[in-house]
């Protein structure tokens, strides 16, 4: 198949909408990072983006929408902090994980009760939604197991030739997924941290926890509340090691295991006078956030082997930044 790739104007969002009606996969650009999208109620479109992710089935499917109301077309018994938390994050980079209704088929939901749903605040991603008149599943538009793509040539690298279409939107904002959550009556779950943070859920709502398999890794065969957490994810072909400590420490422990294809990630203001090969990403949790796929596809395609990186801040955004680069390290963390 061909894979065409067209800029984010009506022709690229009619081009969209037009095989998206048809039950077709679509990559398209949202505020975190690409998604692949089909048709959320229809099974057989939905098939195809697990096909062509190379996605394990159990591994449920957001559903974005774009409008608040068309929330209660897919999800029934919604609790009222549900609607306050709408209220404040929506349009935004938050999944709310509820009751399904019938309307969204088990193919989407991983074979789940529940079905997470957001309303993402990128317009075109809007736009696009809009105009295929219907909600649609879309995972991160990168084949299973590899860093999410933040920009179409992300996309393009992964999906060439698996999909028809390719909507360019340039980089994306936020660079890591939604933040992920469940409820508990009216208490909130974190099950994968984002952009919205521990800290602006609580400005809703005082009963926020985070779950367990944010920060650390399950045990085989346990139960999980957000099956997406159980796989090996993020990963480029390096080998990541996640390492904590301050900078002098760093820069030691980098010169001791130094050698052929090793490279250091550090934050920006690491970098005058560091001796050793690097790259960098951001100088704060937002912009770590950004970059942080970027640099892991980057690390590739200079042909490093092995990637020291320094830790990112737990707080904020910045937990999700940590999150992402412990599954890539497969949790291979070394605290100096
Ligand atoms: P991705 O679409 O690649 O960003 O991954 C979506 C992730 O959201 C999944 O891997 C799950 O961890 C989580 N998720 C989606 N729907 C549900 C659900 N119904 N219950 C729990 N977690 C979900
Ligand atoms: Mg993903």
């Amino acid at each position: 198949m061909k894979t065409e790739m067209l800029p984010c104007d009506e022709r690229g969002i009619s081009a969209a909408a037009g095989l998206l009606k048809k039950g077709e996969v679509v990559a398209i650009p949202t505020e975190t990072v690409y998604g692949l999208a089909a048709d959320a109620t229809n099974e057989d479109a939905v098939a195809k983006i697990f096909i062509a992710k190379g996605r394990p089935q159990d591994n449920p499917l957001i559903v974005h929408i774009s409008e608040v109301e068309d929330m209660e077309k897919y999800a029934r018994d919604i609790p009222d902090v549900a609607y306050r938390l709408a209220e404040k994050f929506w349009p935004g980079p938050l999944t709310m994980v509820l009751p399904k209704k019938d309307t969204i088929p088990m193919a989407t939901s991983g074979g789940l009760d529940t079905v997470g749903i957001r309303l993402p605040s990128d317009m075109t991603a809007r736009r696009i939604i809009k105009s295929a008149g219907v909600a649609l599943a879309a995972p991160s538009a990168n084949l299973s197991g590899s860093p999410s793509p933040t920009s179409a040539q992300h996309v393009f690298d992964d999906m060439n030739g698996r999909i028809p279409l390719i909507v360019d939107e340039g980089c994306c904002t936020v660079g890591v997924e939604s933040t992920v959550i469940s409820f508990d009556g009216e208490g909130v779950r974190i099950l994968r941290p984002g952009y919205v943070t521990f800290e602006d859920l609580l400005t809703v709502t005082e009963n926020v926890v985070i779950d367990k398999g944010v920060t650390a890794e399950l045990d085989a065969g346990a139960v999980v509340a957000s099956p997406g957490m159980k796989y090996k994810h993020y990963s480029p072909k390096a080998d990541i090691v996640l390492v904590e400590g301050d900078l002098a420490d760093f820069t030691e422990y980098v010169g001791k295991n130094y050698g052929d294809g090793v490279y250091a990630m550090i934050f920006n203001s690491d970098a005058k006078g560091f001796p050793y090969r690097y790259v960098m990403y951001g100088d704060n949790d937002k912009e770590n956030a950004a970059e942080v796929f970027d640099r892991l596809r980057e690390v590739d395609e200079i042909g490093a082997k092995k990637v020291y990186v320094r830790c990112p801040s737990k707080n904020g955004v910045g937990l999700a930044v940590y999150n992402r680069l412990l599954r890539a390290a497969g949790f291979e963390v070394v605290t100096l």
